[in-house]
């Protein structure tokens, strides 16, 4: 059993197409994935196929973008019916905000020097209601402005830079809700990478918890080894669900390929307890 519950496809900001990212996920030996492009579900019905013919199983997923306390949160769904209109609607609507920024976004850049930033993006954007900073940061290293996009990042997409813009997305109880409406398990995605004090880290989960949030997010691409453990105490503590999940991007891109983390503590209780 090799699991891996978040991942990413040109129907966001991954680089490969649906049908290819559930092609390296068998090549690499995973059994159970979870393809969850952000804010959008526009991929599964291709990942499903190509899933039936390679003989693994295709967790339907999706990666919500919430705003916590000043904070970009995301939260996965896991096991959803990516066809319930509750669900979709609230994408849709998430989708409509993530255009304006990319506008604002594209401004901010212009502003710091960056031309036809926004135009840029777009080029690198498969789907043309999700441009990702991922899109701009590839555009300013393809134009030779910066080294690689985690450089990009640092210089230019990041809290506090020039293209960073303040942005209101999704509540957490409205994509936890969504979530369930269509019948899925809610995910605290790579919770090591806010920027939260531990008393907004604890309010969180508290938040998450009292809407019925499900599981987090303890071995992650995005994870040191100490964050996978300290986690995992967390998991334990609150008796959340665990997950296990590249958040595969591309190569070169991603430090942790499909099916490639670290196991999950054996006494933990999987997310796929629920799917297997
Ligand atoms: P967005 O949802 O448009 O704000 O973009 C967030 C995405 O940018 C993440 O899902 C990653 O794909 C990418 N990203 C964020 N931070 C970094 C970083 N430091 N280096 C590379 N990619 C990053
Ligand atoms: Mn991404
Ligand atoms: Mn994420
Ligand atoms: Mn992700």
């Amino acid at each position: 059993m090799n699991a891996d519950l978040h991942c990413h496809s040109t129907v966001s900001d991954g680089w490969l197409a649906p049908a290819d990212v559930v092609r390296r996920a068998a090549a690499n030996g995973v059994t159970h994935l979870a393809l969850t492009d952000h804010d959008e579900v526009a991929g599964l019905d291709e990942a499903l196929a190509v899933a039936r013919e390679v003989g693994i199983t295709l967790v339907p997923g999706v990666e919500i973008s919430v705003s916590f306390r000043g904070e970009t949160v995301h939260v996965v769904g896991l096991g959803i019916d990516h066809r319930n209109p509750e669900l979709l609607a609230g994408l849709a609507q998430v989708r409509r905000g993530r255009d304006k920024r990319a506008t604002r976004i594209g401004e901010a850049l212009e502003a710091a020097g960056i031309r036809d930033a926004l135009a840029g993006a777009r080029r690198f954007a498969r789907n043309p209601e999700l441009v990702s900073r991922a899109h701009f940061a590839r555009h300013l290293v393809a134009s030779g402005v910066m080294p690689d996009v985690n450089t990009v990042f640092r210089h230019y997409l990041a809290h506090g830079k020039p293209g960073y813009v303040a942005h209101e997305w999704a509540r957490l109880e409205d994509a936890v809700g969504w979530i369930h409406a269509a019948g899925g398990v809610a995910v605290i995605a790579h919770p090591g990478r806010y920027r939260f004090s531990d008393a907004d880290l604890g309010a969180l989960f508290d938040a998450f918890a009292a809407c019925g949030g499900e599981a987090v997010e303890v071995v992650s691409g995005a994870h040191s080894q100490a964050e996978a453990q300290k986690f995992a105490s967390l998991a334990r503590r609150r008796g959340l669900l665990a997950s296990r999940a590249s958040d595969f991007h591309g190569e070169g891109e991603s430090p942790v390929d499909l099916g490639c983390c670290e196991p999950l503590p054996p006494d933990l209780l999987p997310v796929w307890s629920r799917f297997v």
